[in-house]
């Protein structure tokens, strides 16, 4: 048994051992928040054989982020020296890299540690998290800030397992593979594709594409910037500040967009329609991309090399369904069969599993799969009742359609922090958001999606129900209003010494609502705090 920190007497006066499950963006903001507010027992366990989550593992030629590197970037470590405006994986890799070692956290970080079950002992009031390689840590705390999109996702079309070319998915690119010459088929046309395929079209011999949805689009040249420019960023921080400023609110501009698509919403389809319209001279081929849906109802692509590559005489847009694999290739649902040597995968992933298939053991025995079997949910995205000082960061309801995720974790980042302190303060054993709580705040957050561009269509956004649990429904500066401040009256604390209550289940929508649970012995009264808004 690994154990962290240290613990005196009854009471938890020293400071609480965090265990943080993954070494993304999410995990390096939550272990420099600890860090720096003096909460020093902290270690990140990471799967991969390095830091870095999605920039680690997302290396397809011409990765990049299409938000912009001024916002998409922690608050508290801004560059001036951002080579574009957009910056390529490496770039963004290297910067994470940077931020953790300049603060010290980089040694925090126990790599090829992949978390198998992470189970509450509610007597001791503590986690233990079995890893694959058998060794068990002990932490008072649990982050889990693996993100939505580390699971790839491979439809089970039929014959696939016939297939006999090569094939991978575009979140492991194979780089051993050459794809100089051959015949090459890219199943799936989201943010991923649409960045990687002008880069290999010149490359290979033929280029299937295939389509299910087409996109909205919108322009992204991501030129390089001017030594002149990235001067100025550096010599008058106030251009720089004023930079992120201004990409800020473009997000915000865009999410207004998706929030009104009967009004504002018209706007961004116009902007998108003559884009498309102009990269796309050739009616045919205008006709098989253009969307059927809602802008904004999926992430909108930016990119401004894509839909000339598909113009290309190698490459071929197919719309029709895939019927099957077969030992040669794709056959669809024409008849036809296509020949390829090599299936890229572009599928996307699985972020309605969440955490999954990591096995996540509350209290009374509750797995969070079983808590979510109705769909995933929980307080500002972080916090589920039965789960006692567990914290989900990017969780459900976090994903943004328009602006930076970076600033989310931040946000999250500094709530568990305020969190873990007010424990430390009280020296309680664990908290627990009330189920009421949670609730209300995830009708609040559903009932947000009501008459959004989200509701029109059926994208990732959505689990098998349809409920939309990825993305929030609001702006970054909402979520930055109901996050800012931890407040104490919507948990319930656990005195060291008292015994563990009865876990009480959530009201869901359509539930009647039970009334606010009674303390029970040993839960300490939550002070006063923030109400509800
Ligand atoms: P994605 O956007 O989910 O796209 C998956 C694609 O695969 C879609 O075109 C989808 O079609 C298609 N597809 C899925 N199942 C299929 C099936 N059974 N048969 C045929 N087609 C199928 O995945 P992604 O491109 O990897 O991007 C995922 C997310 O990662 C993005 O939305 C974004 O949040 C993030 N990302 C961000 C960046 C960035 O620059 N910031 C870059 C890449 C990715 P349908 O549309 O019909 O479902």
């Amino acid at each position: 048994m690994t154990s962290i920190g240290q613990r005196s007497g009854n009471a938890r006066t020293a400071t609480p051992r965090v265990v943080i499950i993954g070494a993304g963006f999410g995990g390096i903001a939550a272990a420099i928040e600890l860090r720096r507010h003096g909460l020093h027992a902290v270690t990140v366990l990471e799967a991969g054989p390095e830091l870095g989550g999605t920039w680690f593992y997302n290396q397809y030629p011409g990765a990049a982020c299409d938000v912009p590197s001024h916002l998409y970037s922690f608050s508290f470590a801004q560059r001036a020296d951002w080579s574009r405006l957009c910056s390529p994986q490496s770039e963004i890799l290297d910067y994470l890299r940077d931020v953790a070692r300049d603060h010290g956290v980089d040694g925090l970080v126990r790599t090829n540690t992949r978390v198998t079950a992470c189970v509450y002992d509610e007597d001791a009031s503590v986690w233990r998290v079995d890893t694959e390689s058998g060794e068990t840590y002990e932490a008072d705390a649990l982050v889990v800030a693996t993100g939505q999109l580390n699971q790839p996702a491979i439809p089970a079309l039929p014959g696939r397992e016939t297939f006999a070319g090569h094939s991978f998915h575009s979140a492991r690119w194979d780089h051993d593979y050459d794809l100089s010459g051959k015949r090459v088929a890219v199943i799936g046309t989201g943010a991923s594709a649409v960045q990687f395929v002008p880069e290999i079209a010149p490359r290979v011999a033929s280029l299937r594409v295939y389509q299910r949805t087409g996109n909205w689009m919108l322009p992204r040249e991501n030129r390089r910037y001017r030594p002149r420019l990235r001067r100025l960023f550096g010599h008058l921080p106030a251009v720089q500040w004023l930079r992120r400023q201004w990409v800020f609110h473009y997000g915000e501009f865009l999410t207004l967009l998706i929030r009104h698509p009967r009004t504002l919403g018209q706007i961004g389809h116009l902007r998108s329609a003559l884009f498309m319209r102009r990269q796309l001279p050739d009616p045919v081929l205008r006709a098989k991309v253009w969307p059927d849906y809602t802008f904004g109802c999926k992430r909108v692509l930016f990119s401004s090399h894509y839909l000339p590559a598909l113009a290309r005489p190698n490459v071929e847009l197919v719309t029709d369904a895939i019927s099957e694999l077969t030992p040669d290739g794709i056959r669809t649902a024409d008849g036809r069969e296509h020949a390829v040597d090599c299936i890229i995968w572009s599928t996307g992933f699985r972020p309605t599993d969440f955490m999954a298939p990591m096995r996540i053991t509350g209290a009374g025995g509750q797995t969070l799969a079983d808590a979510w079997s109705d769909g995933a949910h929980a307080h500002l995205g972080m916090t589920v009742p039965g789960f006692p000082s567990l914290f989900v960061m990017y969780g459900p309801n976090t994903n943004t359609s328009g602006g930076s995720i970076i600033f989310y974790l931040e946000l999250q980042a500094s709530y568990i922090r305020q969190a873990l302190e007010h424990l430390r303060r009280g020296g309680f054993a664990s908290l627990d958001v009330r189920p009421e709580v949670e609730a209300a705040s995830d009708r609040e957050t559903q009932a947000a999606f009501t008459g959004t561009a989200w509701t029109e269509c059926n994208s990732w956004y959505r689990d098998d129900q349809g409920r939309i649990v990825a993305n929030w429904p609001g702006f970054m500066r909402e979520y930055r209003r109901r996050t800012e401040t931890f407040d104490p009256a919507e948990y319930a604390f656990r005195s060291a010494w008292a015994p563990a209550p009865p876990s009480q289940p959530a009201q869901r929508d359509g539930e009647p609502r039970a009334d606010p649970p009674t303390p029970e012995p040993g839960i300490a009264a939550a002070s006063p705090g923030r109400s509800q808004p």
